[in-house]
């Protein structure tokens, strides 16, 4: 009897250990069934590490991609070029995150079918991007290093994330022996979505929705410069005095005296919940793309350091995807739709996939945006004529970045205010000298061409 049992309770025990793998196996195998089978170097999807099926396609059609073409990439230098971030190079050093992420919805892959269906077609992967948008900004930043971004805030899509320099893919540099001027340094960075920069004055319009935020009174104050002014034994200065200004004005002058006293009256909390409540700490997921996180630690900042922090110098640092986001924030009374690069997958000529619009929490109230939007108004009616665009109320906020000796990284970020083409943007030119003259050309070339792209649809 006692040998009987103790049979009994060993296969009670295997039988548990088999039952429980097969569970474990069932459970993973609808959980992660689709990353197996599309994991590079699965033989049913990929031949020496490219996609066997399907095609990517820019939003207006324009093939970017395709399993059918000898060399994969586009016809076009330029389209190659311009889109190399997106669909990655052959060595691998720039991944393709967004096919990496809808592999399995391009294919046609299906938990219950398996890979059967994949034989007979390929997919389609049809993108937010403009490839025509992608080119202009490519050829206005003119080998320069930054980045360029402009997208939709009502709806998400994102038509341009342009990061310069870049390379043909089918023709890459030897970098490896590079002739040694830089002209390719952090080529392999995708910086519209994973670099962080000095944001310098374009900061000023997240100082000034935290003090509108806390006194929508300041918007009818005064404020005055000598052109220079002392804290803690330190000095804030800007170019020139600009003498009495409205908070209007002191924006338009980006006036770093009125926005040291603005910035020193709100208090380092209020800036942190601030920079906080319009995300820039977070990160976004676009599509198999995780963006960097911005920067704002005042932990060991004295007087003169929160001033300069609130002028957007210091340590401060932000990421241009973010940004762009809180542009649409404030182009859209407070929230704006969270960012996406994949319109829909298409499989067999079934849609396995399509995008849908989320928005953002509530950065800034309707009333302070409001008040920013009018601002930014007046920024490019006073200042920036070289970006308005007939028509459609271009708002604006240029940056100079100081970074080192000599060294200045241009910003230049804003929106449309326009029913018709709800676009955010932002241009970033590393070595770009003064933000508005380098920058506001090429954003309005970029935006010229959304706004034609738009009006073919
Ligand atoms: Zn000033």
């Amino acid at each position: 009897m006692k040998s009987i049992s103790k049979r009994t309770v060993f296969s009670l025990v295997l039988a548990c250990i088999l039952l429980f793998g097969v569970a474990t196996f069932v459970i993973r195998y609808f959980l992660y069934a689709d990353r197996w089978v599309s994991f590079t170097g699965s033989p049913h999807v990929y031949t020496n590490g490219k996609l066997n099926t399907g095609e990517i396609l820019d939003r207006s059609g324009t093939v970017l991609y395709s399993s059918e073409k000898s060399k994969n990439y586009s016809d076009s230098a330029t389209t190659r070029r311009a889109t190399l971030h997106l669909m990655g190079d052959r060595a691998g050093n720039i991944p393709a995150r967004i096919l990496r992420a809808y592999a399995s919805k391009l294919f046609g892959y299906d938990k219950l079918n398996g890979t059967a269906a994949m034989e007979s077609s390929g997919g389609e992967l049809r993108l937010s991007v403009s490839a025509q948008v992608q080119a202009i900004a490519m050829q206005a930043m003119n080998g320069r290093k930054g980045a360029v971004g402009v997208y939709n805030y009502r709806t998400g899509e994102i038509l341009c994330a342009l990061s310069s320099p870049t390379f043909d893919p089918l023709d890459p540099p030897d970098l490896e022996h590079d002739n040694g001027d830089g002209r390719y340094d952090g080529v392999y960075v995708y910086r519209f979505f994973h670099a962080t920069y000095t944001p310098g004055s374009i900061f000023k319009l997240t100082t000034l929705a935290a003090a509108l935020e806390e006194n929508p009174e300041l918007a009818n104050e005064t404020f005055s410069c000598e052109g220079k002014l002392t804290i803690n034994g330190e000095q804030i200065t800007c170019p020139h005095p600009h003498g009495r200004q409205s908070l209007s004005e002191a924006l338009s002058n980006s006036c770093n005296c009125a926005f040291a006293q603005i910035t020193l009256r709100l208090g380092k909390q209020k800036l942190l919940a601030q920079a906080d409540a319009i995300g820039l700490y977070r990160s976004y997921e676009i599509d198999g793309i995780t963006t960097s996180r911005g920067h704002l630690d005042l932990s060991d900042a004295n007087e003169n350091d929160l001033a300069w922090a609130g002028i957007g110098q210091y340590t401060d640092l932000v990421n241009p995807c973010q940004y762009m986001v809180y542009m649409g924030a404030i182009a859209n009374n407070g929230k704006a739709a969270e960012p996406w690069l994949v319109s829909s997958a298409q499989s067999a000529g079934r849609e396995t996939y399509r995008a849908s619009t989320s928005m953002t929490a509530q950065m800034l109230t309707k009333q302070t945006a409001a008040a920013l939007r009018e601002m930014m108004r007046m920024n490019v009616k006073r200042m920036y004529g070289a970006v308005d665009i007939p028509g459609v109320n271009v708002c604006a906020k240029s940056g100079t970045a100081e970074v080192g000796e000599d060294e200045n990284t241009a910003t230049f970020a804003g929106f449309l205010d326009s029913d018709e083409y709800p676009l955010a943007f932002i241009v970033v030119v590393e070595k770009g000298g003064a933000g508005s003259s380098t920058c506001a050309p090429i954003a309005r070339a970029v935006l010229e061409g959304c706004i034609n792209v738009m009006d073919g649809e």
